[in-house]
């Protein structure tokens, strides 16, 4: 490269060289095996507790049968936008079951649950609006919010104090909206969401909720959060994503049909990016009729974080506030994170590191994701060895742990 500035620039930073050299990069670990709780990896099986299918449905026969149909009759892709000539039947006829499934009027699918935050939330409010936004919200509002070109103001995680001393100080007129995860990504707690309702209520402010880890997880056959509150009616726009339970790629928003009406004219990662493939689409769609007819699914997740939840607090693992299938193990040290996900896959399990800027430094952790296909060996073997890591690497551990 000719520019010199632009080549140093484009240089790797010395953080990541410094992970690499030191042997414990954790990125980009290519996985050579079908995805359920064991993957292979360097030629080696690996139990896996860093995935996001929480329902454990990427192999399951119907899913693919129904994405390996929608191939053979709609080929691989659509060449082209929803607005164009991207839209097939099975597009639309997932939309009015997700709507169904829901209970909202309506809702549209885009390419991507990343897409769909920077689609919905910035062509709800405009310059002169205002997002309020929880600190800890994933990553796409927070990029949605910057294309929204609206005032942005946040809260403290899950605060309804910090909450409402900014709403309260706003003005009347604008259009307000509240934006929240529904399961929080990296801590697991739930949003608190009916306290946060009369809030928006009160202060006549909209309510956003991104609910990827909700879906599947929460509420009457994993309709997620809101219905899990039986809040439903009361939460304007509800985000989802199909990389997650539904075992797919793809994202939804589930609203009032005018509010879609409006975002499917206005958004522009809908209107200038290419449709989910049909493989995508058919394998989403399978996915949620199955996690309805086969209920033991979600059951079994629950039963599995129970255990993995009783038996990290028996060992004295700080996991912090996590009410779901998302444990996090705070090490609150960046380098002991990585030293331990490395350590950690010497010994063959799989795990996410979280370290900063997506956390505090000193919140840095290790992220254990459930699946409803793990069993009680398959985590106790996995607990037993970050035990193990742990106290090689002076992990504080909670005195109390003993007599829980
Ligand atoms: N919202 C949250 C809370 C997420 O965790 C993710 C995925 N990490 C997304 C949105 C983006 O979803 P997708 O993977 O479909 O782009």
């Amino acid at each position: 490269m000719k520019n010199q500035h632009a080549t140093q620039r484009l240089q790797l930073n010395a953080r990541i060289t410094g992970m690499k050299n030191a042997g414990i990069y954790p990125y980009f670990r290519p996985i050579t095996s079908d995805q359920d709780t064991a993957v292979r990896i360097n030629g080696k099986d690996v139990l896996m507790f860093g995935s996001n299918s929480y329902l454990g449905l990427t192999n399951h026969p119907y899913v693919q049968d129904a994405a390996k149909a929608a191939i053979d009759k709609y080929g691989t892709g659509c060449a082209g936008s929803r607005f164009l000539n991207g839209t097939l039947d099975i597009h639309v006829e997932l939309e009015e079951k997700l709507a169904r499934f829901l209970g909202k009027e309506s809702a549209l699918i885009f390419s991507t649950g990343f897409q769909a935050n920077l689609g919905v939330v910035s062509s709800i409010t405009g310059r002169h609006d205002y997002i309020i936004i929880d600190e800890a919200d994933h990553a796409s509002i927070y990029e949605g919010t910057r294309l929204s070109f609206s005032k942005v103001l946040k809260f403290k995680h899950n605060n309804l104090e910090s909450l409402e001393r900014i709403l309260s100080s706003l003005p009347e007129e604008p259009i307000k909206l509240v934006i929240v995860d529904g399961v929080f990504s990296m801590e697991g707690d739930i949003v608190k969401l009916p306290a946060m309702i009369d809030l928006c209520h009160k202060y006549q402010a909209m309510i956003m909720i991104d609910d990827a880890h909700g879906l599947g997880v929460l509420g009457e056959q994993g309709r997620g959060t809101a219905n899990h509150f039986g809040l439903t009616s009361e939460t304007d726009l509800i985000v989802g994503t199909f990389s997650k339970s539904l075992a797919s790629l793809g994202g939804f928003v589930a609203a009032d049909a005018k509010v879609i009406d409006h975002i499917k004219h206005t958004a522009r990662s809908l209107i200038f990016s290419a449709s989910a493939t049909p493989a995508s689409i058919a394998s989403a769609s399978a996915a949620l009729d199955v996690m309805q007819n086969e209920s033991w699914r979600i059951d079994a997740l629950w039963d599995n974080t129970r255990f993995a939840v009783d038996y990290l607090q028996y060992l004295g693992f700080d996991i912090g506030e996590t009410q779901s299938p998302i444990i996090p193990i705070y090490i609150r040290d960046d380098n002991k994170t990585y030293l331990m996900t490395k350590m950690l896959m010497e010994e063959q399990v799989f795990v996410n590191p979280v370290v900063t800027p997506a956390v505090r430094a000193e919140d840095s952790l290790i992220r254990l994701s459930l699946m409803a296909t793990h069993n009680y060996e398959q985590i106790e073997t996995a607990i037993d060895k970050i035990y193990k890591i742990a106290q090689k690497l002076d992990i504080p551990l909670y005195e109390y742990a003993t007599a829980v």
